[in-house]
Order: C-alpha cells, then sequence, then structure tokens
C-alpha cells in the first residue's frame, strides 16, 4: 500500500490582478509557520510553457533567480528564501513547460505501454507527483500559484490539487486567496466587487477559499470586510487585512498580529512547536523603515528605456542584498539606477559618481554600456569610491585593469570583441562548443561552487567575520556566467597588483577566478559569482555587509571634511 504523505498544504492562489505580492504573501506564511516550530517549505507552480526561467528576458519577467543546485527560477523562490533563511531547491518551481516534456519524454520512450496520454490522469498524476517529491520530509508546503484565478494556464493545476485533497484529505489543505481592493480616484471608494469575482473563479475549479488577505492601499473597513465575509461564507476571522506596507518584511508581523499561523495551524490540525519570538525581526525592519543614517548607491548596468520599475525587478535580489546589510548598520541605502552608456556619450558625467558612497556593477550580457561601465570602474578605483562588481562587473574591472594599470591596450572579453589581442576574459572549451550548436537553455556555469579563500584578504575576513567562530576556507556562491577570467593573464594582472582572493580549482586542475580586490583601495571587490542570491534578511551576505559598511565609513569620512555639506543623491538616467 501507498503510503500516505503527512505532509499539510496551504495553497496561495491569486484574484483580481497579479502583482499584488502573492510572493511576499507566501513567503511570509511560510516564515510565520516555521517560526511557530513547523517544518516548512515553499513551491512556486508557474503555469507558463518555458521549461525554466533562464530563456526569460529579465526586462520582462523581472530577475532570473539561480537556486543552489543551479535552477534559472523565477524570482518568487528568491522572495522564500529571503524570508525563510534557507534554500530552496530547482524541484520546489514546477512549470507547465516540465510537466508536459517529461510526460512527453516518457510516452516517446514507450513508458505509456500503448495507452493514451491525457490529461487526466497522466498530467495531473505528474504534477501530484512533483508536488509531492518538493514536499517530501515537511510538516508543511506552502504552494503558491503563479497568474491569477480564472487564468486558463492555472485550471491543470488547480484541478491536480484538488485531485491530491482527495487523496490525502480536507484536513491537509488551506487555501488562501489573496486579492486586491482598489479605490478608483473619482469615487474615492474601495471596492470590493473584484474579490466577489475572485472568489466565484476559484469557485468554478472546486476550491472555496479558507481565508481571504485583502490587499489594498488602504486598511481595510468593516463595511468591505463585512461584504467579502457574506460573499464567501467565511466568519470575519477569515478576512485577513493586508495593506500597503513601507518594506515587504512587515508582512509577517502584519499577518501575526491578526494571528494567521496560528489560524491555520488550528486548521490544519497542527500545534505550534514554540512562541515565536518576533523581537529581531522586528528591529530588523524597524532598521529599513526609520533607518538612523542613509548611504547612497548607484547601480550601473545597461537600462533598456522601460522605466525604473523593470530595472528594480531585474536586479531585485541586489536591492534586497542591500537592504538585508542595511538593516544590520541601522542603515537605509538609496539606489540610484545609471544607464551605463550615459558615459560613453558623456564623460565629464563620471564626475556624478563623487556624489555616491559606493558604487556595484551588477551582473549583465552582451555589449550594450560595456566601455561605459568600464570607464565608471576606472572612475571608482582611481578616486576610492567603495565598489563592488558581479559576474560581468567582476569581468569588466579585470579588463579595466588590464586597460589601464598592465597597459594591455585593447583588452577585451571574447564575448564582446572575439579578435581582441589580449582576451582577458574567454569562453572555456566546453561552453565554446554549446554556443556554436545553440545550446542555450540551462548550460551557462549555474549553482553553487567553492571557492577557496586566500588567508588574509579583505575577501577572506569578510566572511570570516560573517562565520564568526568556525575557521572559513572555501565558502560556496551561486554562478550563472559562460566567460572567466583567462588563466594565461592571471600572472601579469597579479604582478600589477590584483589580487584574486578566491579561486575555484576545477578537477583538471584549472584555476578558475572567483574573487578579485585590490589593496589600498577602501573596498574594491568583484566577484564571478552573485552572493546577492544568498543573502537573507537577519544573514547578510558578506559581500554586501563588507560593502555596506564601507559605504558608511565613506559617508562618514566625506561629511568630517565638508560638514553640512548636502550630498546630491539622484542623478538621471
Ligand atoms: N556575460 C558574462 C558571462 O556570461 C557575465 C554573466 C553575468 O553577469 N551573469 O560570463
Amino acid at each position: 500500500m501507498k503510503q500516505k504523505i503527512k505532509t499539510r498544504f496551504v495553497l496561495v492562489a491569486g484574484g483580481v490582478i497579479s502583482g499584488v505580492g502573492k510572493g511576499v504573501i507566501s513567503g511570509s506564511i511560510g516564515k510565520i509557520l516555521k517560526e511557530h516550530g513547523l517544518k516548512t517549505t515553499l513551491i512556486k507552480i508557474d503555469p507558463y510553457i518555458n521549461y525554466d526561467a533562464g530563456t526569460l528576458r529579465p526586462t520582462e519577467h523581472g530577475e532570473v533567480w539561480v537556486t543552489e543546485d543551479g535552477g534559472e527560477i523565477d524570482q518568487d523562490l528568491g522572495t522564500y528564501e529571503r524570508f525563510m533563511n534557507m534554500s530552496i531547491p530547482k524541484k520546489n518551481n514546477i512549470t507547465t513547460g516540465q510537466i508536459y516534456k517529461s510526460v512527453i519524454d516518457r510516452e516517446r520512450a514507450g513508458e505509456y505501454l500503448g495507452k493514451t496520454v491525457q490529461f487526466v490522469p497522466h498530467i495531473t498524476d505528474e504534477i501530484i507527483n512533483r508536488i509531492k517529491q518538493a514536499a517530501e520530509g515537511y510538516d508543511i508546503a506552502v504552494i503558491e500559484i503563479g497568474g491569477t484565478a480564472g487564468d486558463y494556464e492555472n485550471v491543470p493545476f488547480l484541478f491536480a490539487i484538488k485531485a491530491l485533497e482527495r487523496e490525502l484529505g480536507a484536513d491537509h489543505f488551506a487555501y488562501v486567496l489573496v486579492t486586491y481592493l482598489p479605490v478608483p480616484a473619482h469615487i474615492d471608494e474601495m471596492k470590493t466587487k473584484p474579490t466577489q469575482q475572485a472568489i466565484r473563479l476559484l469557485g468554478e475549479q472546486g476550491i472555496l477559499p479558507d481565508y481571504i488577505v485583502c490587499r489594498s492601499q488602504f486598511p481595510l473597513d468593516d463595511i468591505r470586510r463585512k461584504k467579502i465575509e457574506a460573499f464567501a461564507h467565511l466568519s470575519s476571522d477569515r478576512i485577513i487585512a493586508a495593506p500597503d506596507i513601507a518594506s515587504i518584511y512587515h508582512m509577517p508581523l502584519g499577518l501575526e498580529q491578526q494571528d494567521f499561523g496560528k489560524k491555520l495551524l488550528k486548521q490544519l490540525h497542527l500545534t505550534s512547536k514554540h512562541t515565536p519570538d518576533w523581537n529581531a525581526w522586528q528591529e530588523r525592519v524597524h532598521h529599513i523603515e526609520h533607518p538612523e543614517k542613509k548611504i547612497s548607491v548607484a547601480i550601473i548596468g545597461k537600462y533598456l528605456a522601460n522605466g525604473s520599475f523593470s530595472m528594480t525587478d531585474s536586479y531585485i535580489s541586489i536591492c534586497h542584498a542591500l537592504i538585508h546589510a542595511g538593516a544590520e548598520l541601522n542603515a537605509g541605502v538609496d539606489i540610484t539606477w545609471i544607464d551605463a552608456e550615459r558615459f560613453e556619450t558623456n564623460p565629464e558625467k563620471l564626475d556624478d559618481l563623487q556624489s555616491f558612497d559606493g558604487v556595484i556593477i551588477p551582473g549583465g550580457f552582451g555589449n550594450t554600456g560595456v566601455e561605459g561601465k568600464i570607464k565608471a570602474i576606472e572612475y571608482v578605483r582611481t578616486h576610492d569610491i567603495p565598489f563592488v562588481g558581479l559576474c560581468y562587473g567582476l569581468q569588466l574591472a579585470t579588463i579595466e585593469f588590464a586597460r589601464n594599470v598592465c597597459g594591455l591596450k585593447d583588452a577585451h572579453t571574447t564575448e564582446v570583441d572575439p579578435k581582441t589581442p589580449y582576451p582577458i576574459i574567454d569562453v572555456l572549451p566546453l561552453q565554446k562548443e554549446l554556443l556554436q550548436t545553440n545550446q542555450y537553455g540551462g548550460t551557462m556555469r549555474l549553482g553553487a561552487y567553492e571557492a577557496t579563500l586566500k588567508a588574509g584578504t579583505l575577501v577572506h575576513q569578510l566572511y570570516q567575520k560573517a562565520e564568526q567562530k568556525a575557521e572559513v576556507k572555501v565558502v560556496y556562491e551561486r554562478h550563472r556566467h559562460r566567460y572567466e577570467v583567462n588563466p594565461t593573464f592571471v600572472p601579469v594582472l597579479e604582478k600589477k597588483g590584483l589580487l584574486f582572493s578566491g579561486r575555484h580549482v576545477r578537477a583538471d586542475d584549472t584555476n578558475l577566478m572567483e574573487f578579485l580586490e585590490l589593496t589600498g583601495h577602501p573596498f574594491f571587490v568583484a566577484t564571478q559569482a552573485h552572493p546577492e542570491f544568498k543573502s537573507r534578511l537577519g544573514n547578510p551576505n558578506p559581500v554586501f555587509a563588507g560593502f555596506v559598511a564601507a559605504c558608511c565609513q565613506a559617508k562618514e569620512k566625506q561629511s568630517f571634511v565638508q560638514p553640512g555639506a548636502a550630498k546630491q543623491s539622484s542623478v538621471a538616467l
């Protein structure tokens, strides 16, 4: 007989419109349940046909999140990790593409033994199996389903979840509908009609919500609450208010004030294993919302003229890594987005960088804005402005150093200039083959790789400080790239003072440069990895913690030199 799984499930579905923060609500529910002592994980269902998010354009779908085990995933998994302070594997992201691909692959391999392969049971069984695999070993799995109630694409997943409920019993499930209550400006009144319709649409799939989380600009009043209660046939304690908040990290606190955790546990026939202690979390949220000091950081990237919204979303993990580091130091971080191309057309604009306490060059691909980024790196290197280079940022910092310090004129990455006389950044042979045969999906150097740190370097100190007791020799950060610092040029770069503070040594003995730094500079650190993917509230990533501390110092020094001097804090795109 099949062993019945013990895991309980909380399904989070959305109504009305997308983008109201289902990911944040799901992450907050996960965090609350974890604080009650339950072993909790989160699963994201993405009903799109893409196999994974790796081939999605960040400006359209937000950042591509990279998991420890190398998955290229929807950014909601990042939200979960940041709330939960845990790594969530790629199997916790289920897409329509994955479901159909495995069913069709199995059919091609003759595994269905001549049967007609159908939506029910083959597709639904595949969905159920994947949910079970991701949930295995946990007390509770929170499942967030992408899109909104009524989307055609959601139907197979909702159907499968009902089938799982039938298998396990209704006591294993709690259904949460996240809706939005708009206040149209011309009538200045909060409307519940879209929520009523969302309840109905979810009901068409056989799902009656147990809780309705009401996202809104303003607090929910009694009149609207009563209306929703009546439409959903729910008691008023099951209508959870979630008005806009200054920081997303406030959400679990707001939900807990309404005892959402206890209510969910009661419904799932589970008991709280310990009383949550929110003090430390609350203090960090207070630091985020009311920081004692403020620093301003410029992020110089390649930005399509799409407004600052898409930029924030494309680099969301960097923003949060800065917030987490700031929360420890009681420092708010103002971010200004700068289009690298402006330094190519107007080099005099480089002086604007003086008004920032630190500069970040994030990851990127292709040649747009590359020369502008290299100019900006030269500027921060020679003007002692704290700097972090992430992935492409490390590659371009190496190129800048090769050109301007080592005198290797026209040094470049073969990604941009395949004929450069000095291919400082180049592609490894295996990657070359993949590119020549157009195998783009899921073939980069992905996920966590080990880096051995050089004792006594700044990077080593940063990681050592974060670890406190244990001695740090190796660290694991997540990667998403094809190109590498060309090992041939490492000796000449080192001779001129570029310090490679961390390396990954491959089985064939090839040394891949993972971290670099410059001595004598207040803070000049770059990494081939994306450390922003391992930063969590309460557990900031060491690179960002060091950078934000250096920015605070730079700011203090500047105010000491120029008492009262007002700093310009924003540069237009
Ligand atoms: N384009 C570079 C590479 O593929 C850097 C990638 C990145 O910044 N994520 O190696």
